[in-house]
């Protein structure tokens, strides 16, 4: 784990990928260093093993163009997040220094989402805190920023991610034992079924439309971002 610009923190390996597989390309392409963290190998995933999703997660990684990724073991179905879980993400932030930390907003129908996008938010406040000593100096990200997973948000920005798009499907794709793969004779899921690619194209449409470009990922922070280059951020829509 060396220092990034951004670090993507999910409760489950690809939850980064579908998401905001598109902010690390496009991140990545402008000289900015991503760090991905898994808190969980995925264990109780109904198709594969843990150790297939940790091989399809570092090829995953490659794809994106990540510095590093690291799998934690906080436990999956269950997300654990007692002091423990704590210090050790503070020690990762610490280590890696983000300016920007992202994790899933924390209300999502899966549990483990919310939960991981407590720890992360907490995680992140307590390690600026200087006078709480551990092996490394005190570092605090800029903004905690969460992204959309499965429940509908009001956003706070809206990243476009329309060169980045073939990318990050093919990131998705590197998890060959959960998405769809008409040859697998593994248990149908809801993320199996060929219509779950549908929607994530549909999404990453929808997004775009309304930055007026192709595709987009949508964000949600606490505060609004400070917009320098109102034009800029308005180009493409003339109504
Ligand atoms: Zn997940």
């Amino acid at each position: 784990m060396n220092e990034v610009d951004l670090l993507f923190v999910s409760a489950h390996p690809d939850d980064t990928e579908l998401s905001c597989g598109g902010t690390i390309v496009t991140s990545v392409k402008r000289g900015l260093r991503c760090g991905m963290i898994d808190l969980t190998r995925g264990e109780m995933g109904t198709r594969g093993t843990p150790q297939t999703r940790k091989r399809e997660a570092q090829a995953s990684a490659k794809i994106l163009g990540a510095s590093f990724r690291e799998q934690l073991d906080f436990h999956d179905g269950g997300l654990l997040t007692g002091r423990e879980q704590e210090l050790e993400l503070i020690e990762i932030i610490r280590r890696t220094k983000p300016k920007l930390i992202f994790t899933p907003y924390p209300d999502d129908r899966h549990p483990d989402h919310t939960r991981a996008g407590r720890l992360v938010t907490e995680a992140a406040f307590y390690a600026g805190l200087k006078s709480m000593k551990t092996q490394y100096d005190a570092h605090r990200p800029q903004a905690t920023i969460y992204y959309i997973q499965n429940y509908q948000r009001d956003f706070s920005f809206v990243v476009d991610v329309t060169a980045a798009w073939k990318t990050k499907m093919r990131a998705i794709a590197a998890f060959k034992s959960q998405f769809h793969d008409p040859k697998s004779k593994e248990p149908k899921t809801f993320i199996s079924d060929a219509k779950f690619l549908d929607l994530i194209e549909a999404r990453g449409r929808h997004f775009g439309m309304l930055i007026g470009s192709t595709y987009g990922e949508a964000f949600v922070t606490k505060q609004p971002p400070r917009v320098v280059d109102m034009i800029g951020a308005y180009g493409g829509r003339e109504v």
